[in-house]
């Protein structure tokens, strides 16, 4: 469960650094910052400047997180002084929540978009309505009471683990960027986060790609309400796009780095296409809610997990929303629900 209370002691932290540790190119160290879901951890990378270290993506505010972090900066002889800037791919949690945490032991700015940023502020900010607005959303599409209390509390358990928030700097698509003595170009990545960046070094071919492409995991794409439009429709978009550029190493936000970048954006894609197609036939054969949708779609493998019923139900609709605008299905309302079934075409 995403529960900081229930985190487990991880006596291995302080007994050996470098297990969360890996050496890249070019003096580049891969942090691996436990999370307490599925994704184990998220990568933070430590990247050399002339003077001390960029920090990209901290992670999520927990206490291991934070050993962690102490036990790596013990072992390479750093101090939080050395952090002179934190960048961010994106805002979702487990990037973003130490990102407060490390710029009041470093004094370094924290660099996010603006729309990150603004997303940050929505869920997080002072009388944020967001878990409200998401259970209407659940309730509209046949998610029962009990589950979507789950979820309301386990969303509460978020506000600590990015807790204190960060000042921010912005910083956007289209403008020039230097990190450990290159030149990156910053390109917008929507669809699992909006106001995502994806930073890509010309003469090194590297792509540093935040959860947009992601090696064995089929990174998140939700419907977020106050968000209007087509999540996934904006993912497939940006896939095709980050298609274009010559990649010999990603630096993924999760797992490790990877070559094969275009080849995994094919396998994404793939994965999509076949999604879609089998909701469109299963819609076919009657209506269903998303929540009945989710439950077909994901069932056994949610277990009573608040967070993982959250992902699943929220990119359930991303690939009805999608499927909707193509007009291969159509929804209607019974009693207050919404229920979708196949365009006969
Ligand atoms: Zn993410
Ligand atoms: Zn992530």
């Amino acid at each position: 469960m995403a529960d900081q209370r229930k985190e487990i002691h991880m006596p291995e932290i302080e007994a050996d650094a470098s297990l969360y540790l890996t050496a890249l190119q070019e003096g580049w160290l891969q942090v691996k910052v436990p999370v307490p879901f599925s994704l184990k951890w998220v990568n933070s990378y430590l990247i050399p400047e002339v003077e001390g270290y960029t920090l990209v993506d901290p992670g999520l505010r927990t206490d291991n997180a934070i050993k962690v972090w102490d036990a790596v900066m013990k072992r390479q002889g750093l101090q939080w002084s050395n952090i002179r800037r934190i960048v961010l791919t994106h805002q979702h949690p487990d990037h973003y929540g130490l990102a407060g945490y490390a710029q009041e032991k470093s004094g370094a700015e924290v660099y996010m978009t603006r729309k990150a940023h603004a997303y940050a502020v929505r869920l997080w900010g002072d009388g944020s309505d967001f878990s409200w607005q998401l259970q209407a959303l659940y309730e509209k599409h046949g998610m029962p009471i009990e589950e979507r209390e789950a979820i309301a509390e386990n969303l509460e358990t978020f506000v600590d683990m990015v807790s204190p928030q960060p000042a921010v700097t912005y910083f956007e698509a289209g403008e020039p960027f230097r990190m450990g003595g290159l030149s990156w170009l910053l390109i917008d990545a929507p669809g699992h986060a909006t106001g995502q960046l994806c930073f890509y070094q010309r003469e090194r071919k590297w792509m540093l790609c935040g959860d947009q492409v992601l090696p064995h995991i089929t990174p998140n794409v939700s419907i977020v309400p106050g968000e209007d439009g087509d999540p996934l429709e904006q993912f497939l978009h940006s896939l095709d796009a980050l298609n274009k550029f010559e990649v010999t190493l990603a630096f993924p936000g999760h797992r490790d780095p990877f070559a094969g970048f275009n080849e995994r954006i094919t396998e994404l894609q793939q994965h999509h296409a076949r999604r879609l197609d089998k909701m469109a036939a299963m819609l076919a054969e009657e209506p269903r809610t998303a929540y009945g949708m989710c439950e077909a779609l994901f069932g056994s493998r949610l277990n009573g997990n608040a967070h993982q019923l959250r992902f699943a139900m929220s990119e359930t609709l991303a690939h009805l929303v999608y499927l909707e605008r193509k007009a291969r299905i159509a929804s209607s309302d019974h009693a207050g629900i919404c229920y979708f079934s196949a365009v006969k075409g």
